[in-house]
């Protein structure tokens, strides 16, 4: 499993909805273990132990909360969107998440996509979606502004496009931060402090994010921002352009810092805990 993912489950901000894009040994592999890592009794640093009887029984592909859909013949179809509305109806039998990893999510017919808006966008509590396709050309855009997008290359391991990546999950810790307590903060920023040479491009991904969310409330303008998949996010962020303009200047103030070789963990742990007050 990718260590973006590893991370993701020890901060314990999961997204409801990821998109895995790339091979789909990959995808697959990658989501199998994700769905193991929520779910273990006991995860080490982040993945699953192997050995509890739910990591056991996902490997085994027979844990009745991890539900996987393939596409029907060359498409998804509408029919199959509604199926999986009907299962994620029924209660967990004995998992803390329920998964649902659907493949083919490229292969997905407009209506089918479309019957699937509505439960992304508002699944049942503790439920997560997993996403998988090779191509992320064919996904309509409504569809990925809903996801997470992460993409696996070819090489063992290792995620692709790492800006785009760090972009990801910027924007997935800035959205979730009105939910978050300092405690969590915290530990997000000793996560950061161990991936010192990414903090540079996750505060810039921050920091553009931030501008966006300004640039799109002050002009309604898809050509005037950065992350144009991601309009729909934009536009409805809870954050005012005001908060988000106070934002973006922290993360500025916190950039400065750094240049001055400032302590990485009091720089970031005092950037948080403001974030934190303005976004909350
Ligand atoms: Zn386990």
């Amino acid at each position: 499993m990718i260590l973006q993912l590893q991370q993701t489950v020890k901060s314990g901000l999961l997204g409801h909805a990821y998109l895995f894009l790339g091979p789909k040994d990959k995808t697959m592999e990658n989501a199998l273990s994700f769905a193991q890592a929520v779910n273990c009794i006991s995860p080490v640093d982040g993945r699953g132990c192997q050995v509890c009887l739910s990591c056991r029984k996902i490997s085994h592909g027979n844990h009745p909360d991890v539900i996987i859909t393939d596409p029907e013949g060359t498409s998804f179809k509408i029919e199959q969107g509604r199926e999986l509305q009907k299962k994620l109806s029924y209660k967990h039998y004995e998992a803390k998440y329920k998964v649902l990893i659907l493949r083919g999510a490229d292969l997905m017919t407009v209506a089918a996509a479309n019957s699937m808006l509505k439960i992304l966008e508002e699944p049942p509590e503790q439920t997560m979606f997993i996403l998988t396709g090779e191509n992320g050309d064919n996904i309509l855009p409504t569809v990925l502004s809903r996801c997470q997008v992460i993409k696996f290359g070819p090489e063992e391991g290792e995620a692709v496009e790492g800006s785009e990546v760090e972009i990801e999950q910027a924007i997935d810790l800035v959205q979730n931060l009105p939910q978050g307590d300092y405690c969590e903060l915290l530990k997000i920023s000793e996560s950061w402090e161990k991936n010192r040479e990414n903090v540079k491009k996750f505060l810039e991904a921050i920091l553009i994010w931030f501008r966006d969310v300004a640039v799109a409330k002050l002009t309604n303008k898809p050509a005037l921002v950065e992350n144009k998949n991601k309009w729909d996010m934009l536009l409805n962020s809870p954050l005012t352009a005001d908060a988000a303009l106070l934002a973006a200047q922290e993360v500025e103030r916190s950039q400065k810092l750094l240049g001055q070789n400032a302590n990485l963990r009091l720089v970031l742990d005092v950037m948080f805990i403001r974030l934190y007050r303005i976004c909350g």
